[in-house]
C-alpha cells in the first residue's frame, strides 16, 4: 500500500484499457520520476477468455512493466458499469486515499457502454471527492475499522487536472504524448494479458491473432505520432484551453 500521494492516476473500466489507451504515457511519467497508479473499475469476470483471477495476476504483471506504484480493481460488475451514487463514492474514496494531482479518464463517447460510463462516473467522483462536508465512509455505510488509512482517507481531495485518453474513439486529440521510447514496453504490458491476447481457440472469431494486435497497436500509435511529427504517440483531450508563456517554445511544426 502506498502512503504518499500519487502524481497521476489512470482510471478505466476494464483491466487492459489503460495499457491500450495510455500505457506508454504512464510508463514515460514513471520514468520521469512520477508516482503513477491505475484504478480498474471492474475485475473482468465477464470476459470470453480467462477468469477474474487470471486477469488479476496479468494486471499486476502489466502494471509492473508500466512502472506503476499502485494498482487496484474495484468490485463494480463487468459489463454493468453504472454511474450510481454508490459507485461514485467508491471511486471518490480511492481518490481521497491516493490523492492524485492528475487523473486520466476514458473519453466520454465510445462503442462500449462501460467505457463512456466510466468517463462520466470518474469525472463526477473527482468532484465528489473534493466536497468538504461529504463523509464517504458514512455515505457508503462502512465501518471505520475497515478503513485502510484511518482518518486520512476521509480528507477531501480534488485532482488539479483531468485529461481524457481518446484512443478508443475517433476524435481529434488536443495533445499527444510522444511514446516512441516506451512503445515496445507498452506493447509488452498489453501482451502480459496472456489469457486475452495469446493465440488460442476460445473466442477465436472475436479476438485477433498476436501479429494482428501488434500491427493494430502500431498503426494507431504511428497515426497519432504522425500528427505531431514523432514516431509513436498516444492521444489525449483536455476540456480547458492551453496556456502559453513563450511563443518560441510551442512544439509541433505548422508548415
Ligand atoms: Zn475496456
Amino acid at each position: 500500500m502506498s502512503t504518499s500521494p500519487l502524481d497521476i492516476l489512470a482510471l478505466a473500466a476494464h483491466r487492459d484499457d489503460v495499457e491500450q489507451t495510455c500505457g506508454g504515457t504512464m510508463l514515460k511519467m514513471a520514468q520521469q520520476g512520477c508516482r503513477t497508479g491505475i484504478l480498474d473499475l471492474t475485475q473482468g469476470e465477464m470476459g470470453t477468455r480467462g477468469s477474474a483471477e487470471d486477469r488479476a495476476r496479468e494486471a499486476a504483471d502489466a502494471g509492473k512493466i508500466l512502472g506503476v506504484c499502485w494498482r487496484q480493481a474495484l468490485d463494480i460488475p463487468d459489463g454493468r458499469v453504472e454511474n450510481t451514487w454508490e459507485n461514485r463514492l467508491k471511486v471518490a474514496r480511492v481518490l481521497r486515499e491516493q490523492r492524485p494531482r492528475v487523473v486520466i479518464l476514458p473519453f466520454w463517447k465510445g462503442r462500449h457502454p462501460d467505457h463512456y460510463t466510466a468517463s462520466i462516473l470518474g469525472y463526477e467522483a473527482c468532484f465528489l471527492a473534493g466536497l468538504t462536508k461529504l463523509d464517504v465512509e458514512q455515505a457508503l455505510g462502512t465501518q471505520h475499522s475497515a478503513l485502510s488509512q484511518g482518518a486520512v482517507a476521509s480528507a477531501p481531495h480534488r485532482p488539479f487536472k483531468i485529461v481524457y485518453a481518446t484512443l478508443y474513439y475517433d476524435v481529434r486529440p488536443t495533445f499527444v504524448v510522444d511514446i516512441t521510447e516506451q512503445f515496445e514496453a507498452r506493447l509488452q504490458s498489453l501482451m502480459a494479458y496472456k489469457s486475452q491476447f495469446s493465440d488460442q481457440e476460445a473466442g477465436r472469431a472475436i479476438f485477433p491473432a498476436h501479429a494482428e494486435i501488434r500491427s493494430r497497436v502500431e498503426a494507431m500509435a504511428r497515426f497519432y505520432g504522425m500528427l505531431a511529427g514523432v514516431t509513436y504517440a498516444e492521444p489525449f483531450l483536455q476540456k480547458e484551453v492551453g496556456l502559453v508563456d513563450d511563443f518560441t517554445a510551442i512544439p509541433v511544426r505548422s508548415i
